[in-house]
């Protein structure tokens, strides 16, 4: 079944969005199979934005969302992906679509809130970075 990660970044913690945004993915029909809260140390961060590393917003990027403690989870579902990139909506919190999560908490273009993996080879990847085998669960 296809899996995806989400991180419920600094902004969505620090604001008590936490129940909000699991809310309303679970409200997709997505299964929660993994989740814990984390502070992000540089190298990790720098690790999940590593195809960002050349672009100018890089090292900002990198110092916000280790300011404070986030939320990674993993949701499982049939189009788990691309649900969560639609809930999440456009990167910049002005241009996405309404009833979106970045539309209705996202502060600026850096602190939009949450983070989905972008592709299920990217989801596979940044799984892996953050959770190990034994911290996902299998359940009916
Ligand atoms: N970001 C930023 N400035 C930009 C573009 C992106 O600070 O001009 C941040 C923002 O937090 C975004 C993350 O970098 O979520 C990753 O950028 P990407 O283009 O991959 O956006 P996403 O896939 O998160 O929508
Ligand atoms: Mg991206």
């Amino acid at each position: 079944m296809e899996r995806s990660l989400i991180l419920i970044k600094p902004d969505g913690v620090q604001r008590s969005l936490i129940g909000t945004i699991i809310s309303r993915l679970e409200k997709q029909g997505l299964k929660l199979i993994a989740i814990k809260m984390l502070k992000l140390d540089k190298s990790l961060a720098q690790q999940h934005y590593a195809p960002h590393k050349d672009k100018p917003f890089f090292s900002s990027l990198v110092t916000y969302v280790i300011s404070a403690p986030i939320v990674a989870a993993i949701f499982e579902g049939e189009g788990a992906v691309e649900l969560i990139r639609k809930a999440a909506g456009e990167t910049d919190p002005a241009k996405a679509a309404a009833e979106t999560i970045r539309s209705d908490f996202g502060l600026d273009i850096e602190k939009n809130t949450i983070h989905g993996s972008d592709s299920t080879e990217t989801a596979r990847m940044e799984i892996r970075l953050f959770f190990s085998d034994d911290e996902i669960f299998n359940y009916h």
